[in-house]
């Protein structure tokens, strides 16, 4: 009952409710005006939410976001933050999860049962891959790698236990490229439902519900994480659908799971979403700067980025991002000769002073992480060269400070310019 209320009329009389302060402080009668319009929403936080009769308690729904019953449920900051994301990746549904791994695991739980089997890519997000064959594979759910590059080997894993397809363009450590539209064909062909993890792409990149030919992946799972968020201080997740059934059994496996996310976080990614677009693409320039300038340097036998036409699935790349609004993140990868030994890519690693040695990416700081491949991948044949792989991800500092930090680690740690 709101304060409101207490005072009205029941019998002939009025009755007063004369509260103590210690009531009064919790149930105050002032209302602030409402037309308070300000640039960005006003973060509304809730586990209770108050009905204002029975009836409402009663009827309201939350699976359509026609109303709200409990914080766990949504809230207009959820509600609103889940529209904005589902225009940007193209789809019609969104759900958010407390991070990315939260939105690959959504999906994995929602959809994968005992008996299933789940196709991933060789390069798949490492901990997609650690879910599978920790928690799904002791609920008795198979995976099986195929080659992200070749969507033919993906068509002749296909068995009939196969239930979903994980797909990651580019590959977020080693950056191929893969026939995004040839694997994506081939699931509709075999009617098996996939899965892209979009946060590469960004929603920006391409749109992974409309690759063209009314061809277009079944969900898309984005960590917030990094390019909405853009701060590096925040972890949040999405599962993005086009189709109701598929968003309702998410929806359903989120609610069951009891997770959410808190209003104070999804403050901080939509502060940041607004400049998604122009970090995307400074991110990007700048990343395919020191890619290319990384091409003219002796120490490194590969540099992996898909705009270098040496780059695997460079081709793949060049058909689907090329007219796109961003187009190729902030990452690339460099290999070392094998007979470099680790300690040396260490010490070079060690002697960045503005790259940090951090994971995620997509904040204002760039990222260095060095990565031993072999033990990452399941497939004998690779297109990555043999030696120690180290990864950048470029900040938002000037290129040409990158650019000096890396060639004095170079120097630093023994390599010849
Ligand atoms: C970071 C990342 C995730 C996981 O996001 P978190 O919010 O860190 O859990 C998933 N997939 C890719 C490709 C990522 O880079």
């Amino acid at each position: 009952m709101s304060s409101s209320s207490n005072t009205s009329s029941v019998t002939g009389s009025t009755p007063v409710l004369t509260p103590t302060i210690i009531t009064e402080l919790i149930h105050h009668p002032y209302q602030p005006p409402a037309d308070f319009a300000s640039p960005q929403p006003p973060v509304q936080k809730a586990s209770t939410v108050f009905f204002p009769n029975v009836a409402a308690m009663r009827s309201r729904q939350w699976q359509d976001k026609s109303a709200y019953t409990y914080g766990l449920h949504g809230t207009p900051n959820s509600y609103l933050l889940e529209e904005k994301i589902a225009t940007l990746e193209g789809a019609k549904y969104c759900v958010l999860a407390p991070s990315g791994l939260s939105a690959l695991s959504l999906i994995n739980l929602a959809l994968l049962k005992t008996g299933d089997q789940v196709l991933i890519p060789d390069n798949i997000y490492g901990p997609n891959k650690a879910m599978l064959s920790g928690q799904l594979a002791s609920f008795g759910i198979s995976w099986d790698v195929y080659d992200p590059l070749n969507a033919q080997d993906l068509a002749q894993k296909i068995t009939v236990a196969t239930r979903l397809v994980w797909l990651e363009a580019a590959g977020s450590v080693t950056l191929e490229f893969p026939d995004l539209i040839g694997l994506v064909k081939v699931c509709k062909e075999k009617s098996v439902l996939c899965a892209l993890d979009n946060t590469w792409g960004a929603g920006l990149a391409f749109n992974a519900f409309d690759l063209g030919n009314g061809i277009g992946v079944d969900f898309t799972a984005h960590a917030l994480t990094k390019y909405p968020s853009g701060g590096g201080d925040v972890l949040m997740g999405s599962v993005c659908t086009r189709e109701l059934a598929l968003h309702r059994k998410i929806v359903n496996c989120h609610m069951h799971l009891g997770i959410g996310v808190g209003a104070n976080d999804i403050e901080a990614v939509q502060r940041g979403l607004p400049s998604i677009v122009l970090r995307y693409q400074a991110h990007d320039l700048a990343s395919r700067q020191l890619a290319l300038w990384a091409t003219t340097q002796t120490a490194f036998v590969q540099v992996l980025h898909p705009s270098l036409p040496n780059s695997p699935g460079h081709q793949h790349w060049k058909a689907l991002c090329t007219d796109a609004i961003g187009k190729a993140a902030g990452m690339f990868s460099v290999v070392f000769d094998a007979s470099v030994p680790s300690a040396q890519v260490d010490a070079f690693c060690d002697a960045l002073k503005l790259f940090q040695l951090g994971y995620s990416w997509a904040g204002p700081v760039s990222l260095v992480v060095p990565y031993d491949l072999p033990s990452m991948r399941s497939l004998k044949s690779s297109p990555i060269r043999e030696g120690v792989l180290v990864r950048f991800c470029i900040g938002l500092e000037a290129v040409q400070d990158l650019q000096q930090d890396l060639v004095q680690a170079l120097k630093v740690a023994g390599f010849s310019a």
